[in-house]
């Protein structure tokens, strides 16, 4: 048996283990998908570990998406410019990483049928730069509104698809809604309840990538609005899953399966 490990803090409240582990059941694979909560101190050496034990390779998450680009050996051209990994596979002793985080979003999108011409992104972490990259490689006019402001800067500066790049902004006013098709939340914001655009009118379309047992309140209210197309988070989380999947194993991930495992069904 050799083991696949989601590296990140939290990483309890998962739900990437139910569906890797129904997948690897399917294909009646002897893999098994572990949680290791590991804090940034430890990244390093968790990582590290990888290249000695059984283990197919890894997903990375928050916080450490970033980061652990720097302490692996082979950067896809996809993470690279995104400037995150999300995937780790083992080829003997060495790392090489890929981010499916972009994949998933895109197929999110079109499984929702999103069509957007300006979108406003919420966060500048990893998930927001795989959100950026997808969007503007289709065209959309992209604003990132991030509670750190030079780290959304940062992101407008270092991520550049042909000509296009994403500009900084503050955190939305109802005009700057009012102004947009499409808002991601690519915050943690929600996890506990909170709801990134509390008290505003919503845009024509959502897309929460916070992938919960249950729904956010940003889901919640935008699946009560009239005519407010929802993507939740559990889409993105399946899609992105799929990738990896595919990528530690080599063979197409059974998705009808790793969807079952979800724990409701994806609105
Ligand atoms: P990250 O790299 O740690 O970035 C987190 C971002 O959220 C940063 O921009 C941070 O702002 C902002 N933030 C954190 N706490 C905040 C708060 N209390 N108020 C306002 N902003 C706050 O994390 P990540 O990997 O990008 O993940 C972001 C979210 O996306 C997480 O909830 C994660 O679960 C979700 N995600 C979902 C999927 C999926 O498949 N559905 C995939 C990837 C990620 P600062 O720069 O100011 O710290």
């Amino acid at each position: 048996m050799s083991a696949v490990w989601l590296i990140g803090d939290p990483v309890a409240h998962s739900l990437s283990p139910a569906m890797h582990n129904a997948a690897f059941a399917t294909l009646g694979l002897p893999h098994r998908y572990e949680v290791r909560e590991v804090k940034a101190a430890e990244l390093a050496d968790a990582l590290g570990s990888i290249r000695h034990e059984d283990v197919l390779g890894a997903n990375v998450t928050i916080p450490h998406k970033e980061a652990a680009l720097r302490l692996v050996d082979d950067v896809s051209d996809e993470a690279r410019r995104i400037g995150a990994i999300n995937t780790i596979v083992r080829r003997g002793r060495r790392l090489a990483a890929d981010n499916t985080d972009g994949y998933g979003f895109g197929r999110a999108l079109e499984e929702a049928s999103i069509k957007a011409r300006r979108a406003l992104v919420l966060g500048a972490g990893g998930a927001a730069r795989a959100c950026v990259v997808e969007l503007l490689r289709a065209g959309v006019d992209v604003s990132v509104a991030n509670r750190t402001r030079a780290r959304a800067e940062s992101l407008a500066r270092s991520i550049r698809v042909d000509h296009a790049r994403a500009r900084a902004v503050t955190w939305p006013t109802q005009d700057d809604l009012d102004a947009t098709d499409l808002v991601v939340n690519a915050t943690p914001l929600g996890m506990h309840n909170e709801d990134p655009i509390k008290g505003r009118r919503l845009p024509r379309a959502i897309v929460d990538l916070i992938p919960l047992a249950t729904e956010t309140p940003l889901v919640k209210r935008a699946k009560a609005a009239e005519n407010v197309t929802v993507v939740d988070g559990l889409s993105m989380l399946l899609h992105q899953a799929a990738r990896s999947f595919e990528l530690w194993t080599g063979v197409p991930a059974p998705l009808e399966a790793m969807r079952s495992a979800l724990p409701r069904p994806i609105p």
